[in-house]
């Protein structure tokens, strides 16, 4: 058997070894239609029926009540950054943006390419090392939408609620955490996440809608651009990332038979807390990012007392089969990314790597 990596990359990121081994095993021949399923026509009844099962599996494993529709498109959480005020910001509306970090950041400024936007609440006095509470927040009626991002890749915090947005539609980017942990999907009136990272490899970005989001939308984007022609079409407008798309309905099928949700959250934080205690038992050797009451269980930054000790620690973890553990290159320090697919066995060999690495260095 192949030898696998402990994969703590941020994206694209672990897969379950089960799911790859699936889709080795069905790569040449698809269910005895002869070819593979990259090789048949997207309006084919093979591909009607994979894209029907996996919009009802992610509808059955993330709970999604009735009254909104599941889209696979293209262009990663990146191209719903413009989307959403393409769609959403309407001339004297205002888009409103909870400012927790990078992705909450891209989000923004491509907002602001649309028009008016307001950052109604922000971390950036915290280095964004907190959430901000966001329990008193009052949105004017003139707010477009609230958007806030679930779990910063990059910074390593998490929304542990979420808030109440009453009439204002709230809107979330939940690209690293989607699927880790069940959530009230009634909140919200659109989720998003690009698929590399708990869902599958690049190339597809899952987008759940309420419906209504579906009314009154300008005309004049272009057609690609349009939530409401995908979903009119039920993700077929146009050639769809088949690949991906199987590849996202094996790894539900995995989340399925290992428990759904609340398992997927029991062992991501018990995956979390291996790593958090390795970081806070260390005596400052190791120092956590986030304050603890934010920490994320998806990916969790921490550093060392200087950057030397950091590139040491970098290549001996590669040098002892771990990948990924660089902090993202904008912030520095160190990062592991613990996603659904990433196994316990790999969590606990880190952090004993961690004690080893501390004793041979302090
Ligand atoms: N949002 C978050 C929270 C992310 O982590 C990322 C990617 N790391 C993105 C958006 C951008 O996604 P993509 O690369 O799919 O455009």
């Amino acid at each position: 058997m192949a030898k696998r990596a402990y994969n703590f990359n941020a994206g694209p990121a672990a897969l379950p070894l089960e799911v790859l081994q699936k889709a080795q095993e069905q790569l040449v021949e698809y269910q005895g239609i002869g070819m593979s399923i990259m090789e048949i026509s997207h309006r084919s009844s093979q591909y009607e029926q994979l894209n029907e099962e996996t919009q009802s599996l992610m509808k059955e494993l993330f709970g999604i009540p009735d009254g909104y529709k599941v889209l696979f498109l293209q262009g990663g959480g990146s191209t719903q950054f413009a989307m959403i005020p393409m769609n959403f910001l309407k001339a004297g509306k205002t888009a409103a943006y909870v400012h927790t970090g990078s992705w909450a950041d891209k989000a923004l400024k491509e907002a602001k390419l649309f028009g008016e936007t307001a950052v109604v609440a922000s971390s950036e006095a915290d280095k964004f090392t907190k959430i901000p509470d966001l329990s008193g927040l009052q949105l004017g009626e003139n707010t477009a939408y609230l958007h806030i991002t679930s779990n910063e890749t990059i910074e390593g915090s998490q929304y542990q609620q979420y808030p109440d947005t009453g009439s204002v539609p709230l809107i979330v980017d939940m690209s690293s955490d989607i699927l880790s942990r069940p959530v009230d999907i009634s909140k919200f009136a659109m989720i998003y996440a690009g698929a590399q990272k708990n869902l599958g490899p690049s190339g597809v970005t899952v987008v759940i809608l309420r419906e209504d989001m579906l009314e009154d939308l300008p005309k004049n984007i272009p057609t690609m651009l349009k939530y409401e022609i995908h979903a009119k079409n039920n993700s077929l407008y146009n050639t769809p990332p088949v690949y991906s798309v199987y590849m996202v309905n094996l790894v539900l099928k995995w989340i399925k038979e290992n428990g759904g949700l609340e398992a997927m959250e029991r062992r991501n934080r018990e995956k979390a807390d291996l790593i958090y205690q390795a970081i806070d038992g260390s005596g400052g050797f190791y120092s956590g990012v986030v304050d603890p009451a934010y920490r994320s269980i998806m990916n969790i930054t921490f550093r060392m007392k200087d950057e030397e000790l950091e590139k040491k620690f970098v290549k001996e973890s590669e040098a002892n089969g771990f990948v990924g553990l660089k902090g993202h290159r904008s912030v520095g320090g160190l990062r592991a990314s613990t996603y659904n697919a990433v196994p316990y066995e790999a969590c606990k060999a880190l952090a004993e790597f961690m004690a080893d690495f501390q004793k041979r260095n302090s």
